[in-house]
Parts: C-alpha cells; sequence; structure tokens
C-alpha cells in the first residue's frame, strides 16, 4: 500500500541523501584551505572567431584539486563554495591570476585581445568588486578591455541596490560585460535595456539540440535576434560540430567555443594553442 512504499521510498533515499551530506562537508571543510594549500588553478577554453578559426581571447574557468578529493569540476564546488562565502576570496584570486597571466602572455608578445571570468553572484554583491578588478588592472598595467567578466542571471535577478551603479563603474572602466547562459535562467529581459551589457552568451543547452530539434534552433534564432536589435554581441558556447557552427554563422553569430575547436586548456597550452592558431590563419 502507499504507506509502505512511502516508507520504502524513504528508505532507499536515506542513504544517498546522507552520502550528499557527507559530500557537503567534505567539499565545504577542504574548500577553506584549498586557497592557502595552492589548490586551485585557472585553464583557458579559446573564444574561436567561427568564420576564420582564429583565437583572440579565452574564457578562464577554475580547477580544484585536493589531496582527499582528487581533480574538481566547478560544478562539483562553486555552488558549496557560494554558501559558505569562500567563493569571494577565490572569485578575487581568479581576477588576479588571470590579470597576471594576461600580462604575462603580452609581455611575450602573444596576439590576445582579451580574457573572461566567471563572477558568482555573491562576488558581485560584495563592496570591493569593483576595487578588487581596479587594483588587478593597475597592478598589471592592463587597459580594462582586455578583462571581460561574465555574469548569470542570478545577479540581474537579485537586482541589489548597487547593481547598476556597479556595471557603469566597471563599465567606466573599459571592461568588458556579458551575461553567461542566457536563457537558461529566468531571461531578465528588461535588464538588457538598463544595464550596459556588451553580450551575451547562449546557453549551452538550446545549442545541444541543433540541428535536429526546431525549438530548440528556434530559441537560438530568438536570442540572436533580440541582441542584434540591441545591439549586443552573442557568443555560443558548447559548439561541438561544424553543423553547429555553420547554423551559427548563419544567425549572424560570430563568436563560440567549443569541443569543435578545443576543451579548456593549461596555460601554457593554451599560448602554444594561440600563437599557432594565428600563424596558421596569417600564412
Ligand atoms: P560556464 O561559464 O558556462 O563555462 C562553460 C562550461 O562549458 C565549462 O565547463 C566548459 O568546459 C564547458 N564546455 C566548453 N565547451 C563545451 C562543449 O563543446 N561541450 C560541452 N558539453 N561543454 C563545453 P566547466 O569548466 O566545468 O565550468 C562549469 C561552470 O562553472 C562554468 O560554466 C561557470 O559557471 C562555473 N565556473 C567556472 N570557473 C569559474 C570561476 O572561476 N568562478 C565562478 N564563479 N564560476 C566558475
Ligand atoms: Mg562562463
Ligand atoms: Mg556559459
Ligand atoms: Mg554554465
Amino acid at each position: 500500500d502507499a504507506k509502505r512504499r512511502g516508507r520504502n521510498t524513504w528508505q532507499t533515499f536515506t542513504p544517498e541523501l546522507a552520502r550528499q551530506q557527507h559530500d557537503r562537508v567534505q567539499v565545504e571543510s577542504q574548500l577553506r584551505r584549498a586557497l592557502d594549500n595552492e589548490e586551485f588553478r585557472l585553464v583557458y577554453q579559446p573564444l574561436v572567431n567561427l568564420a576564420d578559426g582564429t583565437v583572440r581571447s579565452a574564457e578562464a574557468l577554475i580547477r580544484w584539486r585536493n589531496p582527499a578529493l582528487g581533480e574538481m569540476r566547478p560544478d562539483h564546488f562553486i555552488n558549496h563554495a557560494e554558501t559558505t562565502g569562500d567563493i569571494v576570496r577565490i572569485g578575487a584570486w581568479v581576477i588576479q591570476v588571470a590579470c597576471r597571466q594576461m600580462a604575462a602572455w603580452r609581455d611575450a608578445g602573444y596576439p590576445l585581445e582579451r580574457v573572461a571570468v566567471n563572477v558568482s553572484y555573491r562576488q558581485f554583491l560584495t563592496e570591493d568588486l569593483v576595487q578588487i578588478i581596479t587594483e588587478a588592472l593597475a597592478e598589471h598595467d592592463l587597459p580594462g578591455h582586455m578583462l571581460e567578466l561574465e555574469f548569470t542571471e542570478r545577479v540581474l535577478i537579485e537586482d541589489a541596490p548597487d547593481t547598476l551603479t556597479t556595471f557603469e563603474a566597471l563599465r567606466a572602466l573599459g571592461v568588458v560585460l556579458t551575461i553567461d547562459d542566457f536563457g537558461e535562467g529566468y531571461s531578465a529581459l528588461n535588464y538588457l535595456r538598463r544595464l550596459p551589457i556588451h553580450g551575451l552568451k547562449l546557453a549551452q543547452g538550446f545549442l545541444r539540440g541543433v540541428p535536429g530539434n526546431a525549438s530548440d534552433a528556434a530559441i537560438c534564432q530568438a536570442v540572436a535576434g533580440i541582441a542584434q536589435a540591441l545591439g549586443l554581441e552573442v557568443v555560443a558556447e558548447g559548439v561541438e560540430s561544424s553543423v553547429q557552427r555553420d547554423f551559427l554563422l548563419g544567425l549572424g553569430i560570430h563568436r563560440g567555443q567549443g569541443f569543435l575547436f578545443s576543451q579548456a586548456l593549461e596555460a601554457d597550452a593554451f599560448g602554444a594553442f594561440l600563437r599557432q592558431s594565428n600563424a596558421a590563419s596569417n600564412a
């Protein structure tokens, strides 16, 4: 009967819940020490000009290698870091390291225009984000336009009193502001008019259905249309096939990243990739 089934269900779910709880406690306790123990690093995924294959920029993505927990992707720890608040210090570290690395590539003569970093809504809500960015740019003598910040729609939804002020201060530095995973959450179209945004990154889920799924293709097309109407640049993520690349070019989307071109690379490998891809296209 229903009651017994209910109880059985409860019993089957208990070990799973217990495991998740254990996981969370483990991750959160290791997270606290991870920065001091230098367990994080950044990898760089090339951002490709879809028409000619050239690369001038990258997205920095965090990786965490912990002696007890092994190598972890951000999806396994970013939300824990947001819960505990550790993301604020981790996020400042990401900005610092990305700027230092950009300066090193610039000084070595690499044809690099920009690196994008992901900013958590928790980090966005702190008071000193603008100051951290100002100092990181100044320390490495970088112009603001070499740094791109990717925010998720969560930042827009929270709509804190200082959101507009913060966006304007960042824009005044020349920093490029992009909404990440656009369409995945609540797409806040009214904020697109109000905030000084440069571009949108189309959430990968929609491209995954291309070319087979007509509604996914229609959403990609609609996002491209909104962006064009508002003068925003669109970047596609998760480009895995040349059919998808051609579809995007047909929509007027000229920049993308994805496994068709390259996964995220260690810093040295990205430097080599940058040199190679541009040497090939200049030849
Ligand atoms: P995101 O910012 O949307 O980054 C794109 C994710 O898609 C990356 O996963 C990337 O490796 C993956 N990807 C790239 N091309 C393809 C493809 O062709 N196919 C598929 N299936 N996947 C592709 P990753 O590195 O695991 O990062 C996951 C998410 O974690 C990021 O999504 C971002 O939201 C967050 N994240 C990463 N680094 C940071 C960081 O430094 N700070 C914060 N706050 N969040 C970060
Ligand atoms: Mg991103
Ligand atoms: Mg994204
Ligand atoms: Mg994502």
